[in-house]
């Protein structure tokens, strides 16, 4: 069957005084129909740029230079802005980090609840029992009482579940989640990491679901793309993934980061070294200045994209005797 959302080739430019930052470059990303994709990164990586461009939320100064977005068969890379809204309150929505960037502080939550569904059918009272309903499905307390609330009057934890609601209420078949879970302490994250997998189980939609933390993609994710610097160097399943990493940059990401749940008194060794300047960018390897196995080769060449097993590619040179991908 088709993948619900089929990334190909697609790169994205930021104007800048200094010259075009280059910050996604020729990314190949599949979502299928009913799974959970994880994309992890450090910050800066273009993880969340890229949530932004599949919704085309994105700054002013962005750009998307070539690719398409294939999304039920139609390509977002070219979809007009009118297009666009409709296809964000139906078919797709986003959670962000901050619930209070998505949540209106003086509205009403029922209030909230009832516009987003503007553009479904039913009378009022349908829309408002239908956030009800949706309020009680993420698991607020009270929710027959909870309508007339505002934002304010609820926790962060709470917050973040009525976002989650609100996504779910368009009853859209994909969900970008963007770092949900990250301004939550670790027994949150868990609730709500849990949440989504119930949720998703229950709707069968499909989540994007980007995180800096490779613990929690682990723990929710069915599927896995790791970015670095603008670019996508390792993909495939979960498991196989955190079983047999296969790049350098994964690897190093595995060692700071073993996969569990955060825990966050430990202290959890970093990658030494920055990400390269992505609009004055080097030949070769895009990961090549950090790279503890960095060779002559990776200084003159980019790697091309290899299989290393059924559905788990990587960009490396050290995998020149696997298969390559062809672009
Ligand atoms: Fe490291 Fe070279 Fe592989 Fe890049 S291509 S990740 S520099 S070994
Ligand atoms: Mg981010």
């Amino acid at each position: 069957a088709d993948p619900l959302l089929d990334i190909q080739g697609l790169s994205l430019d930021f104007a800048s005084p200094a010259g075009p930052v280059h910050a996604l470059r020729d990314i190949d990303v599949t979502v299928p129909r009913g799974r959970i994709v994880g994309v992890v990164g450090e910050s800066g990586c273009g993880k969340s740029t890229l949530a932004s461009t599949i919704i085309r939320l994105l700054a002013a100064n962005a750009s998307i230079v070539s690719g398409h977005i294939l999304f039920e068969g139609e390509d977002l890379a070219t979809a007009s802005e009118r297009r666009m809204r409709q296809l964000r309150g139906s078919r797709m929505s986003m959670i962000f980090q901050d619930p209070m960037t998505a949540l209106n502080p003086v509205r009403s939550i029922g209030d909230q609840m009832i516009e987003i569904q503007h553009r479904m059918g039913g009378s009022k009272a349908d829309k408002r029992r239908r956030a009800r309903d949706m309020l009680a499905t993420v698991g607020i307390p009270d929710p027959d009482n909870r309508l007339t609330a505002y934002p304010h009057q609820f926790s962060g934890g709470m917050r973040q579940r009525i976002c989650i609601a609100m996504a779910l209420l368009v009853e859209p078949s994909l969900i970008l989640a963007d770092e949900p879970t990250t301004a939550l302490d670790a027994t949150l994250e868990v609730q709500i990491v849990n949440l989504l997998k119930r949720l998703q189980a229950d709707t069968g939609c499909s989540i994007l679901f980007v995180s800096h933390h490779l613990g929690t993609v682990t723990e929710l994710c069915d599927d896995v793309v790791v970015m670095y610097a603008g670019e996508v160097v390792e993909a495939g399943d979960v498991r196989e993934i955190f079983h047999n990493p296969s790049h350098p940059y994964t690897q190093a990401l595995l060692r700071c980061d073993p996969g569990r749940i955060r825990e966050p008194t430990r202290q959890l060794p970093t990658i030494p070294g920055e990400i390269p300047d992505l609009s004055d960018l080097p030949p070769g390897c895009i990961f090549q200045n950090r790279c503890p196995r960095a060779h002559a080769r990776c200084a003159r060449e980019a790697p091309g994209r290899h299989r290393v097993s059924e559905g788990h590619t990587a960009s490396c040179h050290l995998l020149a005797e696997t298969e390559e991908v062809p672009a």
